[in-house]
């Protein structure tokens, strides 16, 4: 099922290696080959050139943590792309440094079509841009929300899409490590269209199945046990978060949610996931089932590219006609995007490790060290406010609460 909807099969994912020469971390690292340097080389042999001599800079297309994504047009042909602008002075400190370079190095070697490509890089004092492969469908779920109907079936072949990413991604020893709904983006304005996987600023790679990764990263609502502290882990916490993601996609709320950060953890550490049937009953039990496998506490029993993309929920013909609670989903997103303004992700690590009883010095940033006041090409640029937790329910006594959907007060 959905196999029709799969992008064609690219000379790079022809050269992924055979499932076989997965290690028992599910990473096998692939070097590029001289030839392959050279030639992303020769791709990006403008990097010093200033971004406005080829590219006209318009809109903004979104924002993270630590970049703004503006609409951009290439002079000589016309052609749209998404740039990623990020001021070096967010990323000033030595790690940082090593995570934007890093960054760079893991999008030049990406070629897959579920994966955002990078398609060249520009250079200045204070800022690097990155241009990108626009989506012009933007995040999957805003997408969702304004299509205001979507199936089970419609959400296999996300993931489907996002598995693929996934596979190639491992086999390259590349962890992702931030999937959330924030990174899956549409190439084209459908609910349908082809999904990309975007945000390698927090990927890394393994160089071998008994080395690992330990850095607690991500965001915490979608971030494996193992992730949690103290290590090491393995590129299966990208299924763990991508669990996460289908519960939520289904539903609209998160499997793991409670006010308290500390308590968020604890519910993570001990994965017990809870499917209220009031939600969950017009949604099939293999989609419950593979959920169940995919946030399963032990990363070496949690399911992988290969057993997801057998499991029946993926390769069963649904019917079209269970439909997901957009409903749900909508108030989901407004919670999160007056969320994303606090800071989740990398910067509070050291929050994370404190929580997670691993001692560290360095105080947690706050939201306004962060406020983005040089993006370059601003005309609308605002300071970025603390978000609430909650997005109000439009009925009277009735809040959403990301944990459970909307309850009664
Ligand atoms: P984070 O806070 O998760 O680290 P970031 O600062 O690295 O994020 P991105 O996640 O790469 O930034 O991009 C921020 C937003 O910009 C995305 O959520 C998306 O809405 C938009 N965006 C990013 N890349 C593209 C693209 N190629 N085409 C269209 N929109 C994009």
């Amino acid at each position: 099922m959905g196999q029709q909807n799969q992008p064609a099969a690219t000379p790079a994912m022809a050269a992924t290696p055979a499932v076989n020469d997965v290690g028992v971390a599910g990473v096998a690292s692939v070097k590029p080959t001289e030839d392959e340097k050279k030639k992303l080389k020769m791709q990006f042999r403008n990097r010093k050139k200033h971004l406005s001599k080829d590219y006209e800079v318009r809109k903004k297309l979104g924002e993270g943590n630590f970049a703004l994504v503006r609409l951009c047009t290439r002079k000589r042909d016309k052609k749209d792309f998404a740039v990623k602008i990020i001021h070096r002075k967010r990323m000033s400190k030595p790690k940082q440094q090593v995570a934007l370079e890093r960054e760079i190095e893991i999008l030049m070697s990406v070629d897959h079509p579920n994966c955002v490509k990078l398609q060249d890089i520009r250079e200045t004092q204070n800022h690097v841009y990155l241009v990108l492969e626009l989506c012009e469908g933007g995040e999957l779920f805003d997408m969702i929300c304004k299509a205001g109907k979507f199936t089970e079936l419609q959400a296999v072949r996300v993931i489907e899409q996002i598995t693929s990413a996934l596979l190639y991604l491992h086999n390259r020893g590349i962890v992702h490590r931030d999937i959330k709904p924030e990174n899956i983006l549409l190439l084209e304005k459908s609910a349908d269209s082809v999904v990309k996987l975007t945000d390698f600023g927090l990927a890394n790679k393994i160089e071998g199945p008994i080395n690992g990764l330990k850095t607690s990263c991500g965001t915490l609502y979608y971030a494996a046990p193992e992730v949690l502290g103290p290590g090491p882990y393995q590129a299966s916490i990208d299924y763990w978060s991508l669990g996460v993601v289908l519960y939520v996609l289904l539903v609209g709320y998160l499997p793991f949610y409670h006010d308290a950060r500390e308590e968020t953890i604890n519910q993570i550490r001990r994965a017990r996931v809870h499917f209220d049937m009031k939600d969950w009953g017009n949604i099939s039990v293999q989609a419950r089932d593979i959920i169940r496998k995919l946030l399963t506490k032990d990363a070496k029993s949690r399911l992988n590219g290969e057993t997801l993309m057998a499991h029946e929920w993926m390769t069963s013909n649904l019917k079209d006609e269970s439909v997901v609670n957009v409903d749900k989903l909508k108030k989901f997103q407004d919670w999160k995007n007056g969320f994303t303004n606090i800071i989740d992700t990398v910067v509070a690590i050291q929050k994370w490790k404190r929580l997670a009883g691993v001692e560290t010095k360095t105080p947690l940033r706050t939201m306004s060290q962060l406020a983005r006041e040089d993006d370059p090409f601003q005309e609308n640029a605002k300071e970025s406010g603390v978000g609430a937790y909650y997005a109000t329910d439009n009925r009277p006594g009735v809040r959403y609460v990301p944990g459970i959907g909307s309850v009664h007060e």
